[in-house]
């Protein structure tokens, strides 16, 4: 609470009491607490992609290399470009659902051929971990935004990958019930801790430790992805042992 007070006088300036305000500034700080958030995110994450871009753009321009080199660096330049780029669509793709503009084209699709592509895309960005695809036992149709559902998928195995810093497995599955669809991805990774674990969904937030730190992110990516999914109707959740691994899971109407 915010207090403000002020002594009060009569005609002859005695005083005859005192004005007290009370106000419940909650709201402004949590806001003013999500605006420094940001502005240390955004410093953080668009800063350090950008000066490798900088800097190895000026190498290319002033140095003469070999073409190996020149390669290596135009893969480096490419990929924090890219890293900015996702990062921006993120933020973007959550400002537009937070105001509720985010247009859904829903259509049936089938479930067990987008996890497929998923798992190809995937499975051939990360040698070290082993990806693992359990469909159900008979075709499922679900009906939602393909390529929203897609972003969706592709966030969490992403996250398994990245804080399954060993390699492992990493399974995709659905499970079939009545009207609705559930696909889980279950990594053999870092886990969540107990304490952290009722703030995973929220925006900007990260596990402060030195293994997830290490990892480039935003914390923006599960945020986003728990909005698409209950845009649709479905549900999301997770569960995990620090040290085990994770299991994050979602839900869709079937058609
Ligand atoms: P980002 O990966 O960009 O940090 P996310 O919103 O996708 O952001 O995830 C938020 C945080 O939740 C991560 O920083 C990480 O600490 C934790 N997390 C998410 N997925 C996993 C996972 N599969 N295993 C362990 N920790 C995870």
């Amino acid at each position: 609470l915010e207090r403000y007070t002020a002594p009060i006088d009569d005609a002859r300036g005695t005083r005859i009491g005192r004005l007290v305000v009370l106000r419940d500034v909650t709201r402004e700080r949590e806001v003013d607490q999500l605006k420094s958030t940001l502005m240390q995110t955004v410093s953080h994450e668009l800063r350090t992609p950008l000066a490798s871009v900088v800097g190895y753009t000026e190498l290319l321009r002033t140095r003469r290399l070999d073409a190996d080199s020149r390669a290596e660096i135009l893969g480096t330049v490419h990929r924090e470009a890219k890293r900015l780029s996702s990062l921006i669509d993120d933020f973007l793709d959550l400002q537009t659902i937070e105001e509720q503009r985010l247009e859904l084209s829903l259509a049936p699709f089938d479930v067990g051929a987008l996890l497929a592509e998923s798992v190809a895309v995937f499975g051939g960005q990360s040698e070290a971990h082993t990806l693992v695809l359990l469909p159900c036992e008979q075709p499922v149709v679900a009906v939602g935004d393909r390529a929203r559902v897609a972003q969706v998928i592709a966030n969490l195995l992403s996250n398994a990958i990245k804080y399954s810093p060993d390699g492992g497995t990493v399974r995709v599955s659905a499970q079939c019930g009545e009207g609705v669809v559930r696909i889980s991805v279950a990594d053999e990774g870092l886990g969540i801790p107990l304490a952290a674990q009722p703030r995973v969904f929220e925006k900007f937030f990260r596990v402060a430790r030195e293994e997830t730190v290490r990892v480039a992110g935003s914390g923006l990516g599960l945020a986003l992805a728990h909005d698409i999914v209950v845009a649709h109707g479905g549900e999301m959740g997770f569960e995990s042992v620090e040290g085990d691994g994770s299991t994050f899971w979602f839900t869709l109407p079937t058609a």
